[in-house]
Protein backbone atom coordinates (compact mmCIF):
# COMPACT_ATOMS: atom_id res chain seq x y z
CA UNK A 1 0.00 0.00 0.00
CA UNK A 2 1.10 3.29 0.41
CA UNK A 3 0.64 6.47 -2.10
CA UNK A 4 2.51 7.18 -5.14
CA UNK A 5 2.78 11.26 -5.86
CA UNK A 6 3.31 11.80 -9.28
CA UNK A 7 5.10 15.41 -10.21
CA UNK A 8 3.03 16.20 -13.87
CA UNK A 9 -0.58 15.14 -14.66
CA UNK A 10 -0.38 14.14 -18.04
CA UNK A 11 -1.32 10.82 -20.08
CA UNK A 12 1.88 9.38 -18.64
CA UNK A 13 1.10 10.08 -15.06
CA UNK A 14 -2.65 8.79 -15.80
CA UNK A 15 -1.58 5.16 -17.15
CA UNK A 16 0.76 5.17 -14.41
CA UNK A 17 -1.58 5.47 -11.54
CA UNK A 18 -4.43 3.10 -13.91
CA UNK A 19 -1.67 0.43 -13.41
CA UNK A 20 -0.48 1.61 -9.52
CA UNK A 21 -3.95 1.72 -8.61
CA UNK A 22 -4.43 -2.08 -10.04
CA UNK A 23 -1.45 -3.11 -7.82
CA UNK A 24 -3.30 -1.23 -4.49
CA UNK A 25 -1.27 1.69 -4.59
CA UNK A 26 -3.39 5.58 -4.13
CA UNK A 27 -1.90 8.23 -6.30
CA UNK A 28 -1.51 12.42 -5.83
CA UNK A 29 -0.20 14.27 -8.37
CA UNK A 30 0.62 17.78 -9.05
CA UNK A 31 -0.70 19.97 -12.24
CA UNK A 32 -1.36 23.44 -13.38
CA UNK A 33 -4.68 22.06 -15.37
CA UNK A 34 -7.79 21.60 -12.88
CA UNK A 35 -8.54 17.72 -13.38
CA UNK A 36 -5.80 16.87 -15.06
CA UNK A 37 -5.72 12.77 -17.00
CA UNK A 38 -3.78 12.05 -13.90
CA UNK A 39 -5.87 14.07 -11.93
CA UNK A 40 -8.84 12.32 -12.83
CA UNK A 41 -8.05 8.78 -11.81
CA UNK A 42 -5.80 10.01 -8.94
CA UNK A 43 -7.00 10.25 -4.87
CA UNK A 44 -5.78 14.00 -4.99
CA UNK A 45 -4.86 16.51 -7.17
CA UNK A 46 -2.56 19.19 -6.18
CA UNK A 47 -3.65 22.20 -8.58
CA UNK A 48 -0.45 24.49 -9.21
CA UNK A 49 2.75 25.54 -11.28
CA UNK A 50 5.21 22.55 -11.18
CA UNK A 51 7.92 24.72 -9.41
CA UNK A 52 5.71 25.90 -6.92
CA UNK A 53 7.57 25.41 -4.04
CA UNK A 54 4.40 25.42 -1.85
CA UNK A 55 2.28 22.80 -3.86
CA UNK A 56 5.26 20.39 -4.32
CA UNK A 57 5.64 19.92 -0.33
CA UNK A 58 2.07 19.78 -0.03
CA UNK A 59 2.68 16.51 -2.95
CA UNK A 60 5.52 15.54 -0.60
CA UNK A 61 3.12 15.51 2.58
CA UNK A 62 0.66 13.27 0.69
CA UNK A 63 3.39 10.94 -1.06
CA UNK A 64 5.14 7.88 0.35
CA UNK A 65 7.21 7.77 -2.78
CA UNK A 66 7.68 10.49 -5.40
CA UNK A 67 8.30 10.21 -9.46
CA UNK A 68 7.79 12.35 -12.18
CA UNK A 69 6.23 12.00 -15.49
CA UNK A 70 8.68 14.60 -17.52
CA UNK A 71 12.38 15.33 -17.02
CA UNK A 72 12.41 19.31 -17.19
CA UNK A 73 11.70 19.53 -13.49
CA UNK A 74 13.58 22.27 -11.99
CA UNK A 75 16.18 21.50 -9.83
CA UNK A 76 14.93 23.17 -6.78
CA UNK A 77 11.96 21.06 -6.55
CA UNK A 78 13.89 18.09 -6.78
CA UNK A 79 16.06 19.37 -3.76
CA UNK A 80 13.11 20.18 -2.23
CA UNK A 81 11.16 16.63 -2.66
CA UNK A 82 14.03 14.79 -1.38
CA UNK A 83 14.27 16.36 1.32
CA UNK A 84 10.86 16.24 2.16
CA UNK A 85 9.84 12.84 0.96
CA UNK A 86 11.49 9.92 -0.86
CA UNK A 87 12.49 9.83 -4.52
CA UNK A 88 14.30 6.79 -5.58
CA UNK A 89 15.00 8.12 -9.07
CA UNK A 90 17.00 10.63 -7.16
CA UNK A 91 18.08 13.97 -9.02
CA UNK A 92 21.45 12.83 -11.10
CA UNK A 93 19.43 11.62 -13.75
CA UNK A 94 16.90 14.40 -14.16
CA UNK A 95 20.48 16.29 -14.33
CA UNK A 96 21.75 14.64 -17.02
CA UNK A 97 18.67 13.70 -19.15
CA UNK A 98 17.50 17.45 -18.79
CA UNK A 99 20.63 18.60 -21.22
CA UNK A 100 21.14 16.89 -24.87
CA UNK A 101 24.92 17.67 -23.69
CA UNK A 102 25.18 15.68 -20.62
CA UNK A 103 23.17 13.23 -21.94
CA UNK A 104 25.17 11.85 -24.71
CA UNK A 105 28.42 12.43 -22.46
CA UNK A 106 26.97 9.68 -20.38
CA UNK A 107 25.33 7.61 -22.73
CA UNK A 108 29.23 7.77 -24.02
CA UNK A 109 30.62 6.94 -20.60
CA UNK A 110 28.05 4.18 -21.06
CA UNK A 111 30.34 2.60 -23.62
CA UNK A 112 27.39 3.64 -26.07
CA UNK A 113 27.43 4.70 -29.05
CA UNK A 114 25.76 8.48 -30.33
CA UNK A 115 25.55 10.39 -33.34
CA UNK A 116 28.72 12.60 -33.73
CA UNK A 117 27.79 15.75 -31.99
CA UNK A 118 29.78 19.25 -30.93
CA UNK A 119 28.94 21.52 -28.63
CA UNK A 120 28.29 25.11 -30.17
CA UNK A 121 28.73 28.23 -28.73
CA UNK A 122 28.91 30.65 -31.68
CA UNK A 123 28.29 30.94 -34.89
CA UNK A 124 31.73 30.31 -35.92
CA UNK A 125 31.52 27.33 -33.91
CA UNK A 126 28.71 26.27 -35.66
CA UNK A 127 30.34 27.13 -39.14
CA UNK A 128 33.31 24.99 -38.52
CA UNK A 129 31.40 22.37 -36.96
CA UNK A 130 29.22 22.62 -40.22
CA UNK A 131 31.93 22.35 -42.13
CA UNK A 132 33.63 18.82 -40.53
CA UNK A 133 30.10 17.17 -40.14
CA UNK A 134 29.25 18.20 -43.79
CA UNK A 135 25.08 19.04 -44.54
CA UNK A 136 22.77 18.27 -43.73
CA UNK A 137 22.93 18.24 -40.11
CA UNK A 138 20.60 19.06 -37.08
CA UNK A 139 21.13 21.88 -34.72
CA UNK A 140 19.19 21.28 -31.29
CA UNK A 141 19.06 23.23 -28.24
CA UNK A 142 20.28 21.52 -24.98
CA UNK A 143 17.53 21.36 -23.16
CA UNK A 144 13.89 22.14 -23.16
CA UNK A 145 12.91 20.62 -26.77
CA UNK A 146 10.49 18.35 -27.69
CA UNK A 147 7.95 16.29 -30.68
CA UNK A 148 10.43 18.26 -32.76
CA UNK A 149 10.69 21.77 -31.35
CA UNK A 150 13.96 23.54 -30.35
CA UNK A 151 15.69 22.17 -33.64
CA UNK A 152 16.56 22.91 -37.01
CA UNK A 153 17.91 20.65 -40.06
CA UNK A 154 20.54 22.58 -41.89
CA UNK A 155 20.63 22.13 -45.11
CA UNK A 156 22.28 25.08 -47.14
CA UNK A 157 25.15 26.89 -46.02
CA UNK A 158 23.21 29.99 -46.28
CA UNK A 159 21.14 28.80 -43.26
CA UNK A 160 23.77 28.93 -40.95
CA UNK A 161 23.10 32.38 -39.44
CA UNK A 162 19.17 32.00 -39.21
CA UNK A 163 19.71 28.81 -37.39
CA UNK A 164 22.05 29.73 -34.57
CA UNK A 165 20.07 33.22 -33.92
CA UNK A 166 16.35 31.51 -33.72
CA UNK A 167 17.32 28.91 -31.60
CA UNK A 168 20.52 30.73 -29.48
CA UNK A 169 17.03 32.98 -28.28
CA UNK A 170 16.04 30.07 -26.27
CA UNK A 171 18.48 30.83 -23.77
CA UNK A 172 20.26 27.43 -23.62
CA UNK A 173 22.88 25.60 -24.94
CA UNK A 174 23.42 24.61 -28.09
CA UNK A 175 24.15 20.80 -30.23
CA UNK A 176 25.37 19.87 -33.61
CA UNK A 177 24.52 16.77 -34.17
CA UNK A 178 25.87 14.88 -38.08
CA UNK A 179 22.34 13.89 -39.42
CA UNK A 180 22.00 10.29 -39.45
CA UNK A 181 20.90 8.90 -42.65
CA UNK A 182 18.79 6.02 -41.03
CA UNK A 183 16.75 3.18 -42.18
CA UNK A 184 14.56 2.75 -39.10
CA UNK A 185 14.22 4.60 -35.52
CA UNK A 186 14.06 1.97 -33.12
CA UNK A 187 13.50 2.13 -29.05
CA UNK A 188 13.95 0.34 -26.55
CA UNK A 189 12.85 0.90 -22.50
CA UNK A 190 14.62 -0.63 -19.95
CA UNK A 191 14.01 -0.64 -16.15
CA UNK A 192 15.69 -0.83 -13.21
CA UNK A 193 15.53 -1.49 -9.74
CA UNK A 194 17.12 0.05 -6.57
CA UNK A 195 18.16 -3.31 -6.09
CA UNK A 196 20.44 -3.46 -9.60
CA UNK A 197 17.99 -6.14 -11.46
CA UNK A 198 17.43 -4.93 -14.88
CA UNK A 199 14.80 -5.80 -17.42
CA UNK A 200 14.44 -4.47 -21.26
CA UNK A 201 11.24 -4.22 -23.13
CA UNK A 202 11.24 -5.88 -26.96
CA UNK A 203 13.03 -3.26 -29.09
CA UNK A 204 9.85 -1.69 -30.72
CA UNK A 205 10.08 -0.08 -34.52
CA UNK A 206 8.73 3.86 -34.76
CA UNK A 207 7.46 6.08 -37.60
CA UNK A 208 6.86 9.71 -36.95
CA UNK A 209 5.02 12.05 -38.96
CA UNK A 210 5.83 15.86 -38.31
CA UNK A 211 8.52 15.01 -35.93
CA UNK A 212 5.41 13.51 -33.39
CA UNK A 213 5.68 9.50 -32.89
CA UNK A 214 2.53 7.75 -35.33
CA UNK A 215 3.54 3.96 -35.39
CA UNK A 216 5.60 1.93 -33.21
CA UNK A 217 5.52 -2.03 -34.45
CA UNK A 218 6.70 -4.62 -32.36
CA UNK A 219 8.10 -6.70 -33.03
CA UNK A 220 10.81 -4.30 -35.12
CA UNK A 221 10.94 -5.66 -38.50
CA UNK A 222 14.79 -5.66 -38.24
CA UNK A 223 17.72 -8.86 -37.79
CA UNK A 224 16.97 -10.51 -34.41
CA UNK A 225 20.98 -9.28 -33.80
CA UNK A 226 20.06 -5.71 -34.16
CA UNK A 227 16.94 -6.15 -31.81
CA UNK A 228 20.33 -8.07 -29.25
CA UNK A 229 22.27 -5.19 -29.83
CA UNK A 230 19.81 -2.55 -29.17
CA UNK A 231 18.15 -3.76 -25.92
CA UNK A 232 21.93 -4.66 -25.13
CA UNK A 233 22.93 -1.16 -25.31
CA UNK A 234 19.54 0.03 -23.23
CA UNK A 235 20.51 -2.07 -20.60
CA UNK A 236 24.09 -0.91 -20.37
CA UNK A 237 22.45 2.56 -20.29
CA UNK A 238 20.58 1.74 -17.17
CA UNK A 239 23.66 0.36 -15.98
CA UNK A 240 25.89 3.38 -16.82
CA UNK A 241 23.42 5.83 -15.44
CA UNK A 242 22.27 4.41 -12.50
CA UNK A 243 18.92 4.48 -13.26
CA UNK A 244 16.21 3.57 -11.02
CA UNK A 245 12.40 2.96 -12.84
CA UNK A 246 12.28 3.56 -16.45
CA UNK A 247 14.68 4.78 -18.89
CA UNK A 248 13.62 5.02 -22.79
CA UNK A 249 16.52 4.55 -25.88
CA UNK A 250 15.95 6.48 -28.98
CA UNK A 251 17.90 4.59 -31.94
CA UNK A 252 18.90 5.28 -35.69
CA UNK A 253 19.40 1.74 -37.33
CA UNK A 254 21.83 2.93 -40.24
CA UNK A 255 21.69 0.46 -43.45
CA UNK A 256 24.73 -1.33 -42.65
CA UNK A 257 23.45 -2.27 -39.33
CA UNK A 258 25.06 0.43 -37.17
CA UNK A 259 23.17 1.47 -34.27
CA UNK A 260 24.07 5.29 -32.53
CA UNK A 261 21.73 6.41 -29.55
CA UNK A 262 20.20 10.07 -30.16
CA UNK A 263 18.15 10.81 -26.56
CA UNK A 264 16.90 9.41 -23.65
CA UNK A 265 13.35 9.65 -21.15
CA UNK A 266 13.87 9.12 -18.02
CA UNK A 267 9.81 8.14 -17.75
CA UNK A 268 7.33 5.95 -19.33
CA UNK A 269 7.55 6.84 -23.52
CA UNK A 270 4.93 7.08 -25.61
CA UNK A 271 6.81 4.35 -27.85
CA UNK A 272 6.03 1.71 -24.92
CA UNK A 273 2.26 2.05 -25.00
CA UNK A 274 2.12 -0.84 -26.93
CA UNK A 275 3.36 -2.84 -23.86
CA UNK A 276 0.12 -2.48 -21.87
CA UNK A 277 -1.62 -5.40 -23.44
CA UNK A 278 0.91 -7.03 -25.65
CA UNK A 279 3.28 -7.59 -22.95
CA UNK A 280 3.35 -10.06 -19.85
CA UNK A 281 4.37 -6.36 -17.86
CA UNK A 282 3.81 -3.29 -18.73
CA UNK A 283 6.03 -0.62 -18.94
CA UNK A 284 3.72 1.74 -15.79
CA UNK A 285 3.44 -1.63 -13.68
CA UNK A 286 6.88 -1.75 -14.19
CA UNK A 287 7.72 1.22 -13.40
CA UNK A 288 5.81 1.27 -10.12
CA UNK A 289 7.76 -1.91 -9.59
CA UNK A 290 10.98 -0.56 -9.84
CA UNK A 291 9.89 3.03 -7.69
CA UNK A 292 8.52 0.69 -5.07
CA UNK A 293 11.54 -2.10 -5.15
CA UNK A 294 9.76 -4.85 -6.01
CA UNK A 295 11.22 -7.65 -8.36
CA UNK A 296 10.68 -6.54 -12.08
CA UNK A 297 8.16 -8.29 -14.14
CA UNK A 298 8.51 -10.21 -17.04
CA UNK A 299 8.41 -7.83 -20.22
CA UNK A 300 8.30 -10.53 -22.78
CA UNK A 301 5.75 -10.03 -25.72
CA UNK A 302 2.38 -12.08 -25.63
CA UNK A 303 1.54 -11.08 -29.21
CA UNK A 304 2.57 -8.78 -32.05
CA UNK A 305 1.31 -5.67 -31.86
CA UNK A 306 1.06 -2.21 -33.58
CA UNK A 307 0.07 1.33 -31.76
CA UNK A 308 -1.31 4.00 -33.48
CA UNK A 309 -1.57 7.53 -31.76
CA UNK A 310 -4.61 9.42 -31.79
CA UNK A 311 -3.90 12.96 -31.68
CA UNK A 312 -6.62 15.54 -32.35
CA UNK A 313 -7.13 15.54 -35.49
CA UNK A 314 -8.27 11.76 -34.87
CA UNK A 315 -10.83 12.02 -32.54
CA UNK A 316 -13.81 12.35 -34.16
CA UNK A 317 -12.60 9.39 -36.90
CA UNK A 318 -12.11 7.38 -34.04
CA UNK A 319 -15.30 8.21 -32.22
CA UNK A 320 -17.13 7.48 -35.63
CA UNK A 321 -15.80 4.08 -35.79
CA UNK A 322 -16.57 3.05 -32.54
CA UNK A 323 -20.29 3.43 -33.10
CA UNK A 324 -20.15 1.21 -35.98
CA UNK A 325 -20.33 -2.62 -35.90
CA UNK A 326 -16.40 -3.61 -35.42
CA UNK A 327 -17.40 -6.52 -38.21
CA UNK A 328 -16.88 -3.45 -40.58
CA UNK A 329 -13.23 -3.40 -40.97
CA UNK A 330 -11.66 -5.86 -37.82
CA UNK A 331 -10.64 -9.05 -39.29
CA UNK A 332 -11.19 -12.13 -37.09
CA UNK A 333 -8.15 -12.39 -34.96
CA UNK A 334 -7.41 -8.43 -34.65
CA UNK A 335 -7.82 -6.51 -31.92
CA UNK A 336 -8.03 -2.73 -31.25
CA UNK A 337 -7.66 -1.68 -27.76
CA UNK A 338 -8.55 1.87 -27.49
CA UNK A 339 -6.86 4.24 -24.86
CA UNK A 340 -8.23 7.92 -24.09
CA UNK A 341 -6.35 10.37 -22.09
CA UNK A 342 -9.63 12.37 -20.93
CA UNK A 343 -7.99 15.91 -22.32
CA UNK A 344 -10.83 18.10 -22.69
CA UNK A 345 -9.88 20.01 -25.74
CA UNK A 346 -8.59 18.18 -29.37
CA UNK A 347 -6.29 20.10 -30.50
CA UNK A 348 -4.60 19.14 -33.73
CA UNK A 349 -1.23 17.54 -33.00
CA UNK A 350 -2.27 17.14 -29.59
CA UNK A 351 -1.70 13.35 -27.97
CA UNK A 352 -5.15 12.56 -26.96
CA UNK A 353 -4.73 8.72 -27.70
CA UNK A 354 -3.74 5.57 -28.64
CA UNK A 355 -4.88 2.48 -29.69
CA UNK A 356 -3.16 -0.82 -30.01
CA UNK A 357 -3.87 -3.30 -32.30
CA UNK A 358 -2.86 -6.53 -31.47
CA UNK A 359 -2.76 -9.05 -34.47
CA UNK A 360 -0.55 -12.11 -35.52
CA UNK A 361 1.62 -9.87 -38.09
CA UNK A 362 1.88 -6.08 -38.68
CA UNK A 363 0.02 -6.45 -41.93
CA UNK A 364 -3.11 -7.37 -40.22
CA UNK A 365 -2.74 -4.41 -37.84
CA UNK A 366 -2.13 -2.25 -41.07
CA UNK A 367 -5.09 -3.20 -42.96
CA UNK A 368 -7.44 -2.35 -40.15
CA UNK A 369 -5.68 0.91 -39.78
CA UNK A 370 -6.44 1.56 -42.79
CA UNK A 371 -9.99 0.11 -43.29
CA UNK A 372 -10.88 1.81 -40.16
CA UNK A 373 -10.49 5.22 -42.00
CA UNK A 374 -9.06 6.86 -38.63
CA UNK A 375 -5.84 7.96 -39.83
CA UNK A 376 -6.65 8.95 -43.17
CA UNK A 377 -4.56 11.98 -44.22
CA UNK A 378 -7.21 14.31 -44.75
CA UNK A 379 -8.67 14.18 -41.12
CA UNK A 380 -7.07 17.15 -40.19
P1 LIG B 1 10.73 13.76 -28.64
O1 LIG B 1 9.34 14.21 -28.85
O2 LIG B 1 11.00 12.33 -29.08
O3 LIG B 1 11.31 14.09 -27.30
P2 LIG B 1 12.67 15.75 -29.60
O4 LIG B 1 12.07 17.05 -29.93
O5 LIG B 1 13.41 15.61 -28.31
O6 LIG B 1 11.56 14.61 -29.75
P3 LIG B 1 14.57 14.23 -31.23
O7 LIG B 1 14.08 12.93 -30.78
O8 LIG B 1 15.97 14.62 -30.91
O9 LIG B 1 13.62 15.45 -30.82
O10 LIG B 1 14.37 14.36 -32.80
C1 LIG B 1 13.09 14.23 -33.39
C2 LIG B 1 13.20 13.42 -34.66
O11 LIG B 1 14.01 14.11 -35.61
C3 LIG B 1 13.86 12.07 -34.48
O12 LIG B 1 12.95 11.08 -34.03
C4 LIG B 1 14.39 11.83 -35.89
O13 LIG B 1 13.36 11.39 -36.73
C5 LIG B 1 14.83 13.21 -36.32
N1 LIG B 1 16.25 13.43 -35.96
C6 LIG B 1 16.71 13.94 -34.81
N2 LIG B 1 18.06 13.99 -34.78
C7 LIG B 1 18.47 13.47 -35.94
C8 LIG B 1 19.78 13.22 -36.51
N3 LIG B 1 20.91 13.54 -35.89
N4 LIG B 1 19.81 12.66 -37.75
C9 LIG B 1 18.67 12.34 -38.42
N5 LIG B 1 17.43 12.56 -37.93
C10 LIG B 1 17.32 13.11 -36.71
MG1 LIG C 1 13.12 14.43 -26.69
MG1 LIG D 1 12.89 11.92 -29.60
Amino acid sequence: GGTIGVLGGGQLGRMLALAGRAMGYRFATLDPTPDSPCGQVADRQVTAPYHDAAAARELAELSDVITYEFENVDADVTELLMKESYVPQGSKLLYTTQHRLREKRAIEAAGVKVAPYAEIGSVEELREAVGRFGLPCVLKTAMGGYDGKGQWVIRHEDEIAEAYETLARAGTELVLEQFIRFEKELSVIAARSPRGEVKTFPAAENEHVNNILHLSIVPARVPADVVERAEKMAAAIAEGLDVVGLIAVELFLTADGELFVNELAPRPHNSGHYTMEACRTSQFEQHVRAICNLPLGDPSLMQPVVMVNVLGEHVQPLLDWVVKPESESLEPGVTAKIHLYGKAEAKNGRKMGHVNVLADTPEAAFRWIEASRIWEPNNK
